[in-house]
């Protein structure tokens, strides 16, 4: 939709103008220590978030997560949307961001949960994953009213919870109560810290699988009595470096990952446990089973099946070398790939906000890991997401975590201009 260029300079303007009253709010929701896990804190950051909207005309709902178990009295799962209906009937653009950081771990060098504003940085926990990307979500809205927009169709903003832990009670739940559905909602977009001139349009698949091998016990004097199932996962999790490890760093997608590292199929050996790991007292015993858990990144091209097969052929090797090998394989997650469609409308608006603010082209790029995309394209079906927000993605979950404030302020420029195009406007 074209939107006059005298509307859009007042948009940038109005931007500009809120600009340090965003950053207050960045670095407020950086004080709510919302850890996951547990999940602390959700109410008070959905409270502030839905207060800042319902100031800004937004019809504001706490949505508590009823019906998941991870929804407690010690840990409520307290979700907030915000609803802006516009003055004419057109396409409903949902912007969501979860609320959930992952814990500061060590290594900080100052408070985690300061929440300050330093050299050019917005500085901690959250920072970059995602504080900052609600903030330019909320401010983006906020500069439209104030430079007296009223837009078509619909404006929706969500704050939500556990992204970092499956979010489950957080978009999951949102979709399932076709809160974001096809039918309901045009376009979603997630402002994870991708940066200013990036748009991201999924990422690949995810195998989370539990491998477990069976031995049998005997007295740990005379293990040459018994089968140690820790020895044989060793002769399988060598076999995996040996043979699985090169054939999938030499698969590549056409799916535009970033880092360029994770353009290849990988896999990553999250946990072993054998025989009495983690027993206070141990007692000579030979170990009868050992369980291992992987997380195989799997490529579009690839498909969950073969890497399956793959899997199942590799442990069938060994045991031709070791007889005795008994297993089990076990499933813990699947996420199927997801890829906004090409030539996707939502794409071409925020590419063009991105070439009109930053006076370049979009690099258009997938993520590493799995985000709320998946579950908006596989609950919601609904296929206009994309991820779009400012940070830097090596910094999230790292110690020191911060946000550049011209990237911040870049974002919702490009933001506020793609809500125009999107929603069609007209001067209030
Ligand atoms: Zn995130």
């Amino acid at each position: 939709m074209s939107v006059p260029l005298a509307l859009r300079e007042r948009v940038l303007a109005a931007v500009d103008d809120v600009a340090d009253e965003m950053l207050d709010f960045a670095a407020a929701l950086v004080r709510i220590p919302t850890v996951n896990p547990p999940g602390d804190a959700y109410p008070d950051a959905a409270r502030a978030i839905g207060d800042r909207l319902a100031r800004g005309g937004f019809a504001v709902s706490l949505l508590e997560a009823e019906g998941r178990p991870e929804h407690t009295p010690a840990h409520p799962r307290t979700n907030v949307l915000g609803v802006l209906e516009g003055h004419a009937p057109g396409p409903c653009l949902h912007l969501n961001g979860h609320l959930d950081v992952v814990p500061p771990g060590a290594g900080w060098t100052g408070d985690p949960f300061a929440g300050v504003v330093r050299d050019g940085r917005l500085h901690g926990r959250g920072a970059s994953d995602m504080k900052a990307g609600i903030a330019a979500a909320v401010y983006a809205a906020e500069a439209l009213r104030r430079a007296g927009v009223r837009l078509r169709g619909r404006l929706e903003i969500s704050g939500t919870v556990d992204e970092e832990s499956g979010g489950l009670a957080g978009v999951a739940w949102l979709c399932e109560r076709g809160l974001i559905a096809r039918g309901r909602t045009d376009y979603v977009i997630i402002p994870e810290p991708f940066g200013a001139s990036r748009v991201c349009v999924g990422h690949r698949g995810v195998w989370w699988f539990e491998l477990t091998t069976l031995g049998r016990t005997a007295h740990g004097s005379m293990p040459y009595l018994g089968t140690s199932a820790i020895d044989q996962m060793a002769a399988v999790l060598e076999t995996v470096r040996l043979e699985l490890l090169p054939a999938l760093a030499g698969r590549t997608t056409r799916m535009p990952v970033v880092p360029e590292g994770s353009r290849r199929a990988t896999l990553n050996v999250n946990a072993v446990a054998g025989g009495q790991a983690g027993e206070p007292v141990q007692t000579p015993c030979v170990a009868d089973r050992c369980t291992a858990i992987f997380d195989r990144r799997y490529l579009p091209e690839e498909g969950l099946e073969p890497a399956r097969a793959e899997m199942q052929a590799l442990v069938e090797r060994v045991r031709s070398r070791l007889p005795e090998l008994r297993y089990e394989l076990v499933d813990r997650m699947i996420v199927p790939p997801v890829e906004t469609p090409a030539g996707s409308p939502l794409v071409a608006e925020l590419a063009r906000a991105i070439r009109e603010v930053l006076g370049r082209e979009a690099e258009l790029v997938a993520s590493p890991g799995s985000y709320d995309h998946k579950h908006v394209a596989r609950i919601a079906g609904v296929e206009q997401c994309v991820a779009y927000g400012p940070g830097r993605l090596e910094l999230a979950h790292q110690p020191d975590e911060f946000c550049d404030v011209a990237d911040i302020e870049a974002s919702t420029r490009v933001l506020a201009l793609a809500m125009l195009g999107l929603c069609g406007a007209s001067a209030g």
